[in-house]
């Protein structure tokens, strides 16, 4: 009895099973002809410094456009792409992608410093640093153009290894931010022998913030300024919307922020056209959503 029972489960289980391996396989081979065809691309969200009143950088954000599915948000294909141990391949592409137009810009006269996310599976081994090492001298851009923003995520794996990665990319004279900062599991214990330039306050505590119930998301952002600058690093706050939450962390000494209010991630031209808006009114930047290329 418990054998057919057994057996009836597996029958209703395995069409579904079969579907998922069917769409992961698709979407691998969906993503390996995107990576050739080069249908993947990368939208650039600026960041913007509170003491200059101006964009100071930004940060690249991958996008997707599928052929059937349409502009495709990285939530939805990088953990499959990494499942499928696409991590190296993409991370290469991107790498490319980001150098070459960190070059256009300079020959436009500008130097943009850019943002990279790398996922965290590529710091339990040597090749995030190589990858990023491989991508500077095939492209000659200057180390310090060049940011790379990982997760905490990186130390619950190896945190040895992640620790000579972020050496080894200082090495380099590449700088590093801890993105989502506040969100992660792992323990505070890490920044007593590791350094990073940025801590990203995450957006969670950001977009808590002008709520009038009493949350404690200032306290938060506050002490994590006090622990970012007596670490020697800068706080860029992640996801501001709204002109309150701005003048908010300014308050609360943030350096720099990034959000919807300041740009949505958009077009290298409407970056750069950011970049060159005089210092002043972060309103009268030019809100470009740019989904097209
Ligand atoms: P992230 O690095 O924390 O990037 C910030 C995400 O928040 C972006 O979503 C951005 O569009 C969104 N965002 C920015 N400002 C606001 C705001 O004011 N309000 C709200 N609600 N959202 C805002 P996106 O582009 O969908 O990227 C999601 C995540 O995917 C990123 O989080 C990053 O972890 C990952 N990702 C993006 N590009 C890459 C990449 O090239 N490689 C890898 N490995 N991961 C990437
Ligand atoms: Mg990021
Ligand atoms: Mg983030
Ligand atoms: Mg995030």
């Amino acid at each position: 009895r418990a054998k057919a029972e057994g057996r009836g489960r597996a029958v209703l289980f395995e069409p579904a099973m079969e579907e998922l391996r069917r769409s992961q396989r698709m979407l691998e081979e969906d993503l390996r002809a995107a990576v050739e065809r080069n249908q993947l691309y990368l939208a650039y969200q600026p960041k913007y410094g509170l003491l200059a009143d101006r964009v100071i950088g930004c940060e690249a954000l991958l996008r997707w456009d599928h052929p059937v599915h349409g502009a495709m948000n990285p939530a939805r294909f990088v953990p499959a792409a990494e499942e499928a141990g696409f991590a190296p391949l993409l991370t290469r592409n991107v790498l490319d992608m980001v150098c070459a137009q960190i070059r256009a810009w300079m020959a436009e006269g500008m130097e943009i410093r850019v943002a990279v996310n790398i996922s965290a599976t590529l710091f339990a081994t040597n090749q995030a640093v190589q990858l990023v090492r491989e991508a500077l001298a095939g492209s000659g851009v200057p180390p310090n153009l060049l940011q790379v923003e990982l997760t905490e995520q990186v130390f619950i794996g190896n945190p040895a290894a992640a620790g000579e990665a972020l050496r080894a990319l200082h090495d380099l004279g590449v700088t590093t931010a801890l993105d989502d900062f506040g969100t992660g599991y792992s323990s505070l214990g890490y920044l007593q022998h590791l350094s990073f330039d940025v801590l990203k306050v995450d957006r969670t505590f950001v977009q808590s913030l002008n709520r009038a119930d009493g949350n404690n998301s200032s306290w938060i952002i506050e002490t994590i300024v006090r622990l970012a600058h007596g670490l020697g690093a800068e706080v860029v706050a992640e996801g501001v919307e709204t002109p309150e939450q701005l003048s908010l962390l300014r308050d609360l000494g943030c350096d720099a922020a990034q959000g919807f209010l300041l740009g949505r991630p958009m077009t290298a031209a409407a970056v750069a056209a950011a970049f060159r808006a005089p210092p002043g009114d972060p309103a009268a930047l030019p809100i470009v959503d740019a989904a097209a290329r």
